[in-house]
């Protein structure tokens, strides 16, 4: 099709966060011609709100830290599932990542030594997260985005992709050949010619009500990658934190970070108790605090005491906030107190909380030095994603790499607080390295052809010609209250059934769904074709909490309490299926770990 802004690359990155900056740096300095494409403006990406830190076990405050703890509490808080050499790799490497951040200008914390500070966080054994104050997001993009313009790397930002464009050899063989976007400002359409594509796209979070994810989180990867025929594998665990806002209404979902609690802070019930010594499960009753005497004396001397059950993985927590909010013992406004104010001064807390402190100032009229929070879950991350290699992030497509929160396999069926900005640098690099090196590897550029061009057009295109009268405000609503009330913290088998009833009707409703007004940045249109992904990772989640007959990490059935031994050595695949309407799943074992690496494990 004509009249259609066309530009070639080696390496097309989409997403601008922390992964998608660190893959386009990796692959300029590996001699590719990168271009990076995003959403939204450039250093709007969702990794700017990230506050707490990057987990590396940089040894900095306990020597005794290093990668085998680290890849050990990983493992232990995604509950075996993760696969295991992504857990290794991201262990080793984070230290020298984030040391590289330091080098290119980020301005961590230090310690009294001058070495880059480290705080506590749930399931990381050891003092362990690199950061800014509670704004570590904040510098880690300034630092890449710094990096990346003085390297003079295109950037096409306000741009949304909507196709992965493939070749489509006589031989059939299916490799990318490029990326189809359009323009939110004008509505204009882009192609983009690479034979190298990263999905650095973020997670999915927008699909459920209560939330502390932006607009961006609509899983527009995950469902980009399926369409161009990858594997997306642990859609089922969906990480609840322990603590988003309540109130007032309007901030409700909005994160307080685990740092309140790795600082110090202590959740409480209505009756005043101190209540996660009770919730503390056996799996992690060896390393967990048995008073709560051991749980203060833990903060200043961690070698001798147990950790706090209050840093608890974030599964663990949510799941206890919510068992008390359901036995009556909550807050006034359905949450629990988190309480720092009655534990630290007020000097100490505007010190190392800063964005805190104002948050609750400004948005709740709460000031923390002085009384407690009232918090409740919130849905988070998304474990889930994209099926990739653990050296390379290549997925099963050639070509199509995927880093970040739109990845898979790392983290298994629960993340640990920090280890998802350490992911965005460890795998970011890796990702960038392989797109370059495949792309100039090649030995003749991948072809788009004319007509998956202007099937992609028609496709961004369809809701101006639907005569209809659903509106995609309304479906995506619909889709948020369903996903919060049968696919949230605790599950059921009937609730998920019915969920897939639902988002069936909804994609026969989005159909039928029309958009008013031209593409001049028009709101209504973008959300319509946000919205198939929203619906299409929905299916996923949905369909792949039903089939795991089990409890384990972000996954909890109510009608299956409890892991279960054969489920924890298999993964959920899903694939789109082949009328291209929804998914298919299949069952594949987890990789088998080594025995070197099985032995940190015995106990
Ligand atoms: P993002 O940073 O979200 O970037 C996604 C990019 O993709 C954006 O640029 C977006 O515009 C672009 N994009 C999406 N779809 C398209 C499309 N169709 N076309 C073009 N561009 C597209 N983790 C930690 O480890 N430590 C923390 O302290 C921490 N704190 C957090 C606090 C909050 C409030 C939240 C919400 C998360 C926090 N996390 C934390 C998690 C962590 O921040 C995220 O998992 C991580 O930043 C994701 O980075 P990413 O590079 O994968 O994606």
């Amino acid at each position: 099709p004509g009249g259609i802004e066309r530009r070639q690359y080696d390496v097309v990155v989409i997403g601008a966060g922390g992964s998608g900056l660190r893959a386009a740096i990796a692959a300029h300095e590996a001699g590719a011609n990168v271009a990076v494409v995003c959403k939204s403006l450039l250093g709007k990406a969702h990794t700017v709100m990230a506050e707490g830190g990057a987990a590396a076990a940089m040894g900095n405050l306990y020597p005794e830290d290093n990668w085998q703890v680290h890849f050990r509490d990983t493992m232990r808080g995604g509950k075996m599932l993760n696969n295991w050499r992504m857990a290794q790799l991201h262990a080793q490497e984070a230290p020298e990542r984030v040391m590289e951040l330091e080098d290119w200008g980020a301005l961590f914390d230090r310690t009294a030594d001058g070495l880059i500070s480290q705080r506590d966080f749930g399931g990381h054994r050891y003092a362990r997260l690199a950061h800014i104050g509670d704004r570590t997001g904040l510098e880690m993009i300034r630092t890449l985005q710094q990096r990346l313009v003085a390297l003079g790397i295109d950037v096409f930002m306000e741009c949304t992709v909507t196709d992965l464009l493939l070749s489509r050899s006589e031989a059939g063989d299916n490799a990318i050949a490029g990326a189809f976007a359009y323009w939110r400002e004008s509505g204009r359409f882009i192609v983009f010619d690479a034979p190298s594509v990263v999905l650095a796209t973020g997670g999915f979070g927008k699909a459920w009500k209560v939330t502390s994810n932006s607009w961006e989180y609509t899983g527009d990867g995950h469902a980009l990658a399926l369409r161009a025929g990858a594997t997306l594998i642990n859609m089922e665990f969906v990480q609840f934190h322990p603590t988003g806002m309540v109130w007032p209404p309007s901030v409700k979902g909005l994160l307080v970070t685990e740092s309140v609690r790795g600082d110090g802070g202590i959740l409480k019930n209505s009756e005043g108790k101190r209540f996660m010594f009770d919730h503390i499960p056996e799996y992690f009753r060896k390393e967990t605090a048995e008073s709560i005497e051991e749980a203060d004396r833990w903060y200043d001397d961690k070698k001798n005491n147990r950790r706090p059950p209050e840093l608890l993985p974030r599964d663990e927590v949510a799941r206890a906030i919510n068992a008390e909010i359901k036995a009556g013992r909550g807050s006034p406004h359905g949450g629990v107190f988190l309480d720092i104010a009655s534990r630290r001064t007020p000097e100490f807390i505007r010190k190392r909380l800063p964005s805190m402190y104002h948050q609750f100032k400004e948005l709740a009229d709460v000031d923390i030095t002085a009384e407690p929070m009232e918090i409740g879950p919130t849905c988070h991350y998304a474990m889930g994603g994209i099926e990739v290699d653990p050296e390379t992030e290549l997925s099963v497509v050639p070509g199509l790499y995927a880093v970040g929160e739109c990845s898979g396999g790392m983290h298994g069926s629960n993340r640990l607080g920090g280890n998802s900005l350490s992911d965005l640098i460890v795998f970011g690099r890796r990702a960038g390295d392989a797109a370059a090196s495949y792309a100039a590897g090649l030995a003749s550029r991948p072809q788009i052809s004319d007509d998956d061009v202007a099937a992609a057009q028609a496709s961004a295109l369809a809701p101006f010609e639907v005569e209809g009268a659903e509106n995609p405000y309304t479906i995506q609503q619909d889709l948020q209250q369903a996903m919060n009330d049968l696919v949230g913290i605790i599950r059921e088998g009937a609730e998920l059934e019915r969920a897939l009833e639902e988002v069936d009707r909804l994609k026969e409703r989005a159909a039928r769904m029309s958009v008013e007004g031209n593409r001049q940045y028009n709101p209504g249109w973008h959300l319509a074709i946000d919205l198939r992904n929203m619906l299409l990772v929905g299916e996923c989640v949905a369909k792949a909490a039903l089939a795991r007959e089990e409890s384990r990490g972000g996954h909890t059935r109510n009608d299956h309490p409890g892991p279960n031994p054969e489920w924890g050595s298999k993964n959920l695949v899903l694939r789109l299926n082949a009328e291209g309407t929804g998914v298919d799943m299949t069952e594949q074992a987890i990789p088998a770990m080594p025995d070197e690496l099985k032995k940190f494990f015995e106990e």
